[in-house]
């Protein structure tokens, strides 16, 4: 297809870094620059919620108090997801693996499937701006596009840019009380991952305190060369 560098191989990618970070915006930007499919946890667990399965059901409050949903339940979620025929081409992991457990299970899901993580990217970006930026965050939900009140507006107010829609919603974890248990949670258990993916010589490290366009280009630039 025009205009998309679809890897030859199924190539992975993980994203890494704290709430607010950007995974999902530079998830949606590379899933249409590279044929990708973005899998976030964060909103299969949402849907999960929505859904009123029993996973939604165990994991609703957890995610309310903004502290990290059960290994198992996450590992069985992605483990489902990862068997759909179109991840097959590769997959933008955003908010997964958060854990080492997870981490190392996501390792065995890969070489069960002849995969692999081809490139790591820890999106860094300083605890300050994260607030801001979390506690700005809407999207549209017709269509999951992200917005922000300050750093990315529709170009007509109340108006989705991708689909028109008019319905814009606000996570109910975006919240000040929230967001410093997300931090904790963040520092504690995820960030540990970054050595882990760093030993095995797949990580790669964008500064994400730049604006969104900025960021963009750092990791198209590392994506590219990470599929080549
Ligand atoms: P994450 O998936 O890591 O939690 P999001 O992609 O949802 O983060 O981004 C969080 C919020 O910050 C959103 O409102 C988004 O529009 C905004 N945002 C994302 N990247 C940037 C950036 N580089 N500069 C400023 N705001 C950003
Ligand atoms: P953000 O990156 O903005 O924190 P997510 O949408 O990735 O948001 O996650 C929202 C919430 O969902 C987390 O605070 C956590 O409760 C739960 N969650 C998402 N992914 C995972 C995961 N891999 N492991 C455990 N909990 C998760
Ligand atoms: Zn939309």
């Amino acid at each position: 297809m025009d205009g998309i560098d679809t890897p030859r191989t199924q190539a992975n990618l993980v994203l890494l870094g704290p709430p607010g970070a950007g995974k999902g915006t530079q998830a949606r930007m590379l899933e249409e620059k590279f044929g990708l499919v973005q899998l976030s946890t964060g909103d299969l667990l949402r849907a999960a919620v929505k859904a009123g399965t029993e996973a939604g059901l165990q994991a609703k409050a957890v995610m309310e108090a903004g502290d990290l949903v059960s290994d198992e339940i996450v590992i069985a979620i992605l483990r489902d997801r990862l068997a759909e025929p179109d991840c097959a081409n590769g997959v933008i992991l955003d908010g997964f693996p958060r854990t080492t457990v997870q981490a190392e299970a996501l390792d065995g899901l890969m070489e069960d499937m002849g995969a692999d993580i081809r490139v790591a990217i820890s999106l860094e970006v300083d605890d300050a701006a994260m607030v801001t930026r979390i506690s700005g965050r809407f999207t549209c939900a017709g269509c999951g596009e992200g917005y922000h009140d300050t750093f990315k507006t529709p170009a007509v107010d109340g108006t989705c840019d991708k689909c028109g829609g008019t319905e814009m919603t606000r996570r109910a974890d975006d919240n000040a009380e929230t967001v410093e248990s997300r931090l904790r949670a963040y520092h504690a258990q995820t960030a540990p991952l970054i050595d882990y993916y760093d030993g095995k010589g797949v990580l790669a490290r964008v500064d994400a305190m730049r604006d969104i366009d900025a960021v963009a280009q750092a990791l198209t630039a590392v994506v590219r060369e990470a599929v080549a």
